[in-house]
């Protein structure tokens, strides 16, 4: 038995499967776990693969730490998205964070992921985080609270994760963060997905003050796998505070090799620039 999830013009991501742990329709969207013969369990979202148990880290590390430690002190965080709970985990390993709120359209996912996946490692009952569920394009424009961090893991820029992606809701969220505040958000796969990186990277530069982009290989998706972030402010995102990296233990995203984030296949490059 296998999993496959295709992309456009026929690439497909394949996982030979033991066997399917569990399937339910939600409000939302279709939900599927199962146990892979390489990697632990999948979790599959409207047969799109959210993650693998085995690399998990691949994502949520360069998702987390880059914009966590170009921010001088951030203490608040918002998370929209991230039903499973490894971007909290993440989020929560830094000491400066008094609070984190993780607004999730889905309850099911935060459900099932607890129950097959556990990646949270306990992050969901550390008293520092606060899990809301609501569309996080509604949460943000209603919000009075101000973050230092923003963090978007959402699902594909299609269903409820489309507006996610617009010009409107990122005004939305520069309006919410603090005078200097810092907001990532994964932005699909460069080379599969480069319209969609497009339209996103010209959305969020007629927004933030500045804007960045980064890939970086993540096990389980079409990678490499592209990133934006927005600044508000002076934050320079090509400078890290090496202090407080050292107290992380990471597997992936490697801190003193902050610069080779910056990578972009050399077309794609020249079609952001050209934006
Ligand atoms: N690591 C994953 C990846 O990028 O493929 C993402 C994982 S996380 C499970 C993505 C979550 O975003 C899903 O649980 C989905 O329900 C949630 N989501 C999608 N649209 C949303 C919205 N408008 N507001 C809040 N959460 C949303």
């Amino acid at each position: 038995m296998h999993f496959i999830e295709w992309y456009p013009r026929g690439y497909g991501v394949a996982f030979k499967i033991k066997e399917k742990l569990f399937e339910t329709q939600s409000s939302y969207q279709r939900i599927e776990i199962y146990e892979t013969e390489g990697f632990g369990k999948l979790l599959v979202l409207e047969g799109t693969v959210q993650l693998v148990e085995q690399g998990e880290e691949s994502y949520h590390e360069p998702l987390v730490h880059p914009v966590m430690l170009a921010h001088p002190n951030p203490r608040k965080v918002l998370i929209i998205g991230g039903g499973d709970g490894g971007t909290l985990r993440e989020v929560l390993k830094h000491k400066t964070v008094e609070k984190a709120i993780m607004v999730e359209i889905d309850e099911m996912v935060v459900e099932i992921s607890k129950i097959y996946l556990g990646i949270d490692r306990g992050a969901f009952d550390d008293p520092r985080a606060e899990v809301v569920i609501g569309d996080g394009v509604e949460y943000i424009k209603r919000a009075e609270e101000k973050f230092d961090v923003i963090i978007i893991d959402s699902t594909d820029p299609v269903g409820p994760a489309k507006q996610l992606f617009s010009e409107e809701f990122y005004r939305h969220a520069y309006e919410v963060l603090n005078s200097e505040g810092i907001l990532i958000t994964q932005s699909g796969s460069v080379y599969l997905f480069t319209n969609e990186l497009l339209d996103a990277y010209s959305a969020m530069k007629s927004v933030f003050d500045r804007v960045y982009y980064f890939s970086f290989p993540v096990i389980g998706y079409a990678s490499p796998w592209s990133f934006l972030v927005g600044i508000k402010g002076s934050i320079d995102f090509e400078k890290i505070d090496m202090n407080r990296a050292k107290e992380l233990e990471l597997v992936y995203y490697d801190p003193e090799r902050h610069e080779t984030l910056f990578q972009m296949p050399k077309y794609v490059k020249e079609l952001l620039e050209g934006k």
